[in-house]
């Protein structure tokens, strides 16, 4: 059995760049903070979020003081003027590429067009753009909707920025056909793009697709309904829980994607879980092999055989150093440096990476006592090598814990890191 993971798999700008104000906001001290609805569809990094105080809300009835998130969909401008007199400190992570649609919007309706959207009904996107409407908006979603338009002289036409573009390509000539002078403007975003272009071209080369994000996230369904419409044998999953192993177990080649919401390390667990499953053709030594790479990876013994086949290409190269003993030393202090700094940034790991989190969680005593040997053995082999040497170590194995230790309290609203 083959993986195919998409190129475009993960988060999209518009997605990150929420993420990454929220998760901004949530360090500072100030709080409550609220998103304006969740702030993707993925209930794991919505758990994530509340662990640091910030909660999805619907109903903004009595809300008068905290923070409030504008998601990437954007909101009308009325609840915009709404929130900014209630109290609320406005934190707006509209996606550029839907303010540029709401922007086309309130200016070509202001000169006069009517407005179609093609789009979803009651998706906040959609919500959003028709508030910037200045005259009454058109919302539909297929061909057949165009002849229940009623006559209209002047119109342009906007497309919901996670559209499928065949479908919207569909009603364009629909709409060409009856309203020839009709302006048209694709506002499909270029990451819909992409993923809707990628998974259409993985359908010739594999034989099922795999979708990993939120069951309502409507531009991971867009995919699912792509893959399926290509006869692909098709799983929308929003977990590596949720997948159908004894399906899965018989395809030959498995591609893939994510929606624009869902994150790396969500794609990450599930293509892990995938290649665990035991395909037709995988031998038992196969799946040890794989196994002991994923051990040595989270253990960090990974890295630090790596440190050490570098530093003893070093030596080897220019003939410096004693024989295997830089190696040695090289292979100690980054391995003991990594335990302490994942131990000590265990949050990092937890957004980052959740599975590592998990196995530093379970195992921290046991691998920050082979830190310490490890440490200490460095310290003995550095005497070997040279008292200064052990000197050095010494000041880069402080250096080493510090790094991960905020000197600075977080009152101070920034942290200096050594
Ligand atoms: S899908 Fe496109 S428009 Fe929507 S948030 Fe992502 S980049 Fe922005």
């Amino acid at each position: 059995m083959k993986v195919k993971l998409a190129k475009t798999a993960g988060f999209c700008m518009g997605v990150r760049r929420a993420i990454e104000m929220v998760l901004t906001e949530s360090n500072k001290s100030e709080k409550p903070i609220y998103t304006y609805g969740p702030i993707i569809h993925n209930n794991q990094v919505l758990e994530l979020l509340a662990s640091k105080g910030v909660h999805s809300i619907e109903d903004l009835e009595g809300l008068k003081t905290g923070k409030i998130v504008i998601r990437a969909h954007g909101i009308p401008p009325k609840l915009r003027l709404y929130l900014k007199n209630s109290g609320l400190k406005l934190i707006d992570a509209t996606c550029p590429r839907v303010i540029r649609v709401q922007t086309i919007i309130r200016s070509y309706t202001r000169k006069g067009y009517d407005v179609v959207i093609v789009g979803d009904n009651d998706h906040p996107e959609v919500i959003g753009l028709m508030g910037y409407s200045e005259k009454p908006a058109y919302l539909i979603q297929a061909p057949e909707d165009v002849a229940d338009l009623p006559q209209l002289e002047r119109l342009f036409v906007v497309a919901q920025t996670t559209q499928d573009e065949q479908v919207f390509d569909e009603i364009i000539t629909a709409i060409k056909k009856r309203f020839p002078n009709t302006i048209i403007f694709n506002t499909i975003c270029e990451a819909t793009h992409q993923r809707q272009q990628e998974v259409r071209s993985m359908a010739e080369q594999v034989d099922s697709m795999v979708i990993v994000g939120g069951y309502h996230s409507g531009n991971t369904q867009r995919l699912v309904q792509i893959a399926d419409k290509a006869g692909l044998a098709t799983f929308h999953v929003e977990t590596e829980h949720d997948l159908d192993k004894e399906r899965l177990a018989q395809m030959e080649i498995i591609g893939v994607t994510a929606g624009a919401s869902t994150p790396n390390w969500m794609i990450k667990n599930v293509m892990q879980e995938i290649e665990g499953i035991r395909g037709r053709r995988d031998s038992f030594l196969f799946l040890f092999f794989k196994r002991l790479v994923k051990f040595l990876v989270l253990s960090n013994l990974a890295v630090a055989t790596g440190a050490f086949s570098f530093a003893y290409a070093i030596s080897a190269v220019f003939r410096i150093g004693q024989g295997e003993l830089f190696p040695i030393l090289a292979f100690l202090y980054i391995y003991a440096m990594h335990v302490f700094n994942k131990s000590l940034d265990k949050m990092a790991s937890v957004y980052n990476d959740p599975e590592k989190a998990a196995f530093l969680k379970k195992h921290w005593r046991f691998l920050n006592l082979l830190g310490v040997i490890a440490i200490a053995v460095g310290m003995i082999v550095a005497y070997l090598i040279s008292f200064p040497t052990m000197i050095a170590l010494f000041a880069l194995s402080l250096l080493g814990v510090f790094y991960s230790i905020p000197i600075i309290p977080d009152k101070k609203r920034w942290k200096y890191r050594l």
